[in-house]
């Protein structure tokens, strides 16, 4: 078996150092820069004018609102602000960057030793350092859709689009840790409001640097930087094969190159490439068109005091409300449905009780039938739901019944107590009427209450679900129970 083949081996060998840089494109309508739009999918080079394409003469002028999204970004992250920072450019040549530069952030970057908290492999708590938290402008993107014979067309539209990047320190030690690391910032981001974050469009995008070094030691190897990872999936992936591939050589006396790798999705490997991240020379000096970001103290604090419940305080109050960790993480991860569960929650529905009520009964449709809990499509609003969930806790109906009121409160859009009463499913808890049911049903199965007496009590069941049979559901299943113990004497 070679190195790739061993897994257990090679870890106890070899330790895993992962850091990631994520870019995030910034929820502005217009760009860094200039008032060009930043819709995505407009037909190439609509979005562009001589600000973002640096034409003479031109001056760059800061976006507030992305200094804004930038700001809640690294607040959440808990990074020390430099209200003072400043803008540099970045020097390189390639097509997709006409100006020939990049504006970027370098000595002085908005932010600083944050941190990120989340549930790693297995669930264990993990906490990963941000080194830094910096703005600048997207470049364009090179494309071959559309372009005869093989050539290469450059679309400047997302030339100047705002972006952050939070570069992490190496903290990872596994391929599953940087997912879980990676979809907990989206998450976070998405809760602070500053990005779409959506991968398969590339607002949210990805670069690993990753190295093994002998298990106990604690310097650095040689750092592999890996680009190309698509989705949260191929970021995993890309990773461990990666690790793969450097422990196999270590193990083989090899050296690892120091190199950027791109990950091949289909072929599932990374291979070396040559491109623009090879020249590190990138000259940077200080914007001379800009002055300093300028961050008044009270705007740092009313942006501060303007973000939102994070998604980890969210995960702690509903735990605090008795729902099990798992149960909280699976709300707290869609934001629209915690929100929906908040509302269900200011209505009075009970947390444990009204959490499956959401996330197994009404998901469980809506996912059927592909529609969000927030689209105008889901006719149940949160508010019926926990009124649905106050006539089962009350004993108005049956939790099974309470399956039916929910179908039909889908299709009408009804409140459930007018479904239960325009449908007659109020349960039944009169002790006369169910007395009545349970003298019916012993009359009428003589063979169960034989063997009842002979000693097999679950023919006890039986009878019950007789009972619930003829009153179709409806009888109060306790009191069913006991009504047939006592008939039975
Ligand atoms: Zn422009």
């Amino acid at each position: 078996m070679g190195g790739v083949g061993a897994p257990a081996e090679t870890a106890r060998r070899w330790q895993t150092v992962i850091g990631l840089e994520v870019h995030v494109e910034l929820a502005t309508r217009s760009k860094m820069f200039c008032r060009c739009s930043t819709a995505f999918g407009a037909p190439p080079n609509t979005q562009v004018c001589p600000v973002c394409l640096a034409l003479p003469g031109s001056l760059p002028v800061p976006n507030r609102r992305a200094i804004e999204l930038a700001l809640r970004a690294a607040l959440a992250l808990r990074c020390e602000i430099d209200p003072d920072c400043r803008w540099d450019r970045k020097n390189y040549h390639y097509p997709d960057l006409p100006k020939g530069y990049q504006i970027t952030q370098y000595a002085r970057p908005l932010g600083r030793g944050g941190e990120l908290t989340f549930a790693g492999a297995g669930g264990a708590s993990r906490t990963v350092r941000i080194r830094r938290l910096h703005m600048e402008e997207d470049t364009g993107k090179s494309t071959h859709e559309g372009m005869p014979g093989g050539a290469t067309g450059v679309d400047l539209n997302r030339a100047g689009v705002p972006l952050i990047e939070i570069v992490s320190e190496p903290d990872l030690r596994g391929p599953e840790d940087a997912r879980l690391y990676l979809q907990a910032l989206r998450l976070l981001l998405l809760y602070a409001g500053v990005s779409d974050v959506r991968m398969e469009e590339g607002s949210l995008r990805c670069d690993a640097n990753v190295s093994l070094r002998p298990a106990g030691s604690s310097e650095l190897g040689a750092l592999v930087e890996i680009k190309n990872m698509n989705s949260f999936r191929s970021v995993q992936r890309a990773l461990e094969y990666e690790e793969g591939r450097q422990a196999a050589a270590l193990d083989a006396g090899e050296r690892i190159a120091r190199e950027t790798r791109h990950w091949d999705e289909r072929r599932g490997i990374t291979f070396p490439s040559r491109s623009k991240e090879e020249a590190h020379d990138y000259r940077y000096f200080p914007e001379p068109d800009l002055g300093a970001v300028g961050l008044a103290p009270a705007f740092i604090e009313d942006t501060r005091r303007s973000l939102p419940e994070l998604p980890a305080d969210r995960q702690a109050r509903y735990e605090a409300l008795g729902l099990p960790g798992y149960d909280a993480g699976v709300l707290v991860a869609d934001p629209a449905l915690a929100a929906y569960f908040d509302r269900m929650l200011r209505a009075g529905a009970a947390a444990r009780e009204g959490a499956a009520l959401l996330s197994v009964e009404l998901l469980g449709r809506l996912n059927a039938a592909g529609i969000g809990v927030d689209s105008p499509e889901c006719r149940v609003h949160p508010e019926q739901l926990a009124a649905l969930q106050g006539l089962i806790a009350s004993g108005s109906i049956s939790g099974k019944i309470a399956k039916d009121v929910l179908d039909e409160m889908l299709a009408t859009g009804s409140d459930p107590s007018v479904v239960v009463q325009r449908k007659g499913l109020q349960q039944i808890s009169d002790q006369g009427a169910i007395g009545e049911a349970a003298r019916a049903a012993i009359a009428a199965n003589p063979q169960s209450v034989a063997d009842y007496r002979a000693g097999k009590k679950q023919a006890a069941d039986f009878l019950v679900g007789q009972v619930m049979k003829a009153t179709r559901g409806k009888a109060n299943p306790g009191l069913v129970r006991e009504a047939i113990a006592r008939e039975l004497g």
